[in-house]
């Protein structure tokens, strides 16, 4: 082989049927291939006002993930060889062989072409020289020689970086963790962690000891999960919840899955029509991926693997607004270890919602913590509404993790609230009589709301500053009930804020 050549040509259209769906196609890299050029573009970008979306991600042959670009432009360039890649991606040897794209679907508006309509093309260029290095695929953790005293470090474990679809680069996540005085940082990249290992550089060479907690956001078409504390590639492709999405609906609408006809839009009338080959086009050859499993079975191999699986804005705008940003696998999923109840600027609508779900989860008797992250994918509108997750301690990866699966952690957007006995996340014993917080950083104007099982059983003003609030449990029945601390601050005009709460602690059955 020699100079660069097409490898993959192709242009159609995708249909609104296609949306939700993720299309497999394959090209043939050749022996002695030095770098890929995949360029997709899609048009229209908007219909209405609302986004089409389409993302690329690129497997090499026997299945490894090579990356993945969750960006929303409409024209998307990702180069990959050995020595460089764009972010998102890994760099390293091409092996020669079948290569898969897979096109990621996630919203497809009705419009007067149909859909949208989409190019993809895939060029090799011939290496010259010697023979690459191997793909280094994320790298390892950071030795911490001095761990210290446990103690509560302030974290943001929820952070985009042009690694996916944030604005900022490294250097900006950089900035983010000096600015907020971050102790620890995961940076979750929709279905890619390719930016951790550039962060932990950048975040050392700037003179910081911000830990970075290895992660990425699982972004699949019907919610969104941060996967905390484990390196490497997670398939975010997992089976649809119901609703005319699901695999069983795909088995109806494709009674032979190797049959690319369908797909095509050559079966029968009637039959669902997902890529449109017009006058001119260079019909690509897709097939539909079928996910093996359903989201429970992803959150227990990643659990297997010794990581976390947060829900993430469980109640954020869904389908077509922000596709998949919503939840809408199993309404109460015991798969989970945690729920982001505060994302962004707090207070506001899905935050809200995330709490009444997040009590109803409680209620129920599940004993699911809390977290809370900026999900900056740039500098923030509001720096000051936004809040972070502080964990009870070392720090170190595993015991952060640790401490964030237990619930010894505290949401805040500044204030220190933190039970004084017992630790956050035990359980107290049935004859407490009382429980107390630590009240730290408080501004004026403030109360402590004491919440038992949902309900708001006490509250009172607090001082500016630092204190101790205890609050008696007499006379109440306490067995398998739960309390948590909020602390509220009551402007002399306009709305109460929430601005800081404890996970609760339980009470013994
Ligand atoms: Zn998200
Ligand atoms: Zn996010």
């Amino acid at each position: 082989m020699s100079g660069a050549g097409a490898i993959l040509q192709g242009s159609g259209t995708l249909t609104p049927e296609a949306a939700r769906r993720t299309l497999l196609t394959g090209f043939d890299v050749p022996p002695g291939t030095g770098s890929l050029t995949c360029r997709l573009t899609f048009a229209p970008a908007r219909v209405n006002g609302i986004r089409n979306l389409i993302t690329l991600a690129l497997f090499e042959p026997g299945g490894a993930s090579r990356g993945a670009a969750h960006r929303h432009e409409p024209v998307q360039v990702v180069e990959i060889g050995a020595n460089k890649a764009t972010r998102g991606f890994v760099a390293g040897a091409l092996p020669p062989g079948r290569w898969t794209v897979a096109l990621d679907v996630h919203c497809v508006v009705p419009s007067d072409v149909g859909g949208v309509r989409y190019t993809l093309d895939v060029e090799a260029t011939a290496r010259d020289g010697e023979d690459d290095p191997p793909p280094t695929m994320l790298g390892g953790g950071d030795a911490v020689p001095d761990l210290g005293p446990v103690r509560w470090l302030k974290g943001d474990l929820h952070v985009h970086s042009d690694h996916s679809d944030g604005r900022w680069g490294i250097d900006a996540v950089v900035a983010h963790a000096r600015t907020n005085a971050l102790d620890f940082i995961a940076l979750t990249d929709h279905n890619t962690s390719t930016g951790t290992a550039p962060l932990r550089e950048a975040l050392r060479d700037a003179g910081l000891a911000t830990i970075v907690i290895p992660g990425l956001e699982l972004t699949t078409f019907a919610g969104h999960a941060n996967v905390l504390g484990i390196e490497g590639w997670v398939d975010w492709r997992t089976r649809l919840p119901g609703g005319g999405t699901s695999d069983d609906d795909l088995d109806d609408a494709f009674a032979d899955p190797s049959d690319l006809a369908d797909l095509a839009g050559a079966g029968d009338a009637g039959t669902t029509r997902m890529v449109v080959a017009g006058e001119g086009d260079v019909p690509v050859e897709f097939a539909l991926h079928r996910p093996a499993g359903k989201m429970e079975a992803t959150a227990r191999a990643i659990q297997s693997r010794g990581g976390l699986f947060v829900v993430n804005h469980p109640r954020s705008a869904g389908y077509p607004a922000c596709t998949g940003c919503r939840w809408d696998f199993d309404d109460a999923p015991a798969y989970a270890d945690v729920i982001e109840v505060m994302n962004g600027d707090w207070p506001r609508r899905q935050n809200d919602e995330a709490m009444v779900l997040w009590d109803r989860w409680l209620a129920s008797g599940w004993r699911i913590p809390a977290t809370a992250g900026s999900d900056a994918h740039g500098a923030p509108a509001h720096p000051d509404r936004v809040g972070y997750t502080w964990a009870w301690s070392v720090p170190e990866v595993a015991s952060i993790i640790g401490s964030v699966r237990a619930g010894r952690t505290f949401l805040s957007r500044g204030p220190h609230v933190s039970w004084e006995a017992p630790r956050p996340g035990a359980e107290v014993a049935r004859a407490t009589t009382s429980l107390a917080v630590r009240l730290g950083g408080v501004p004026a104007g403030c109360l402590v709301h004491f919440v038992c099982d949902g309900r708001l059983v006490e509250f009172r003003p607090v001082p500016e500053g630092d204190s101790v609030q205890a609050f008696p449990l007499h006379a109440r029945p306490l067995a398998g009930t739960w309390f948590r601390v909020h602390l509220v601050h009551q402007p002399k005009v306009g709305t109460p804020e929430l601005v800081a709460l404890t996970n609760p602690v339980w009470v013994g059955r």
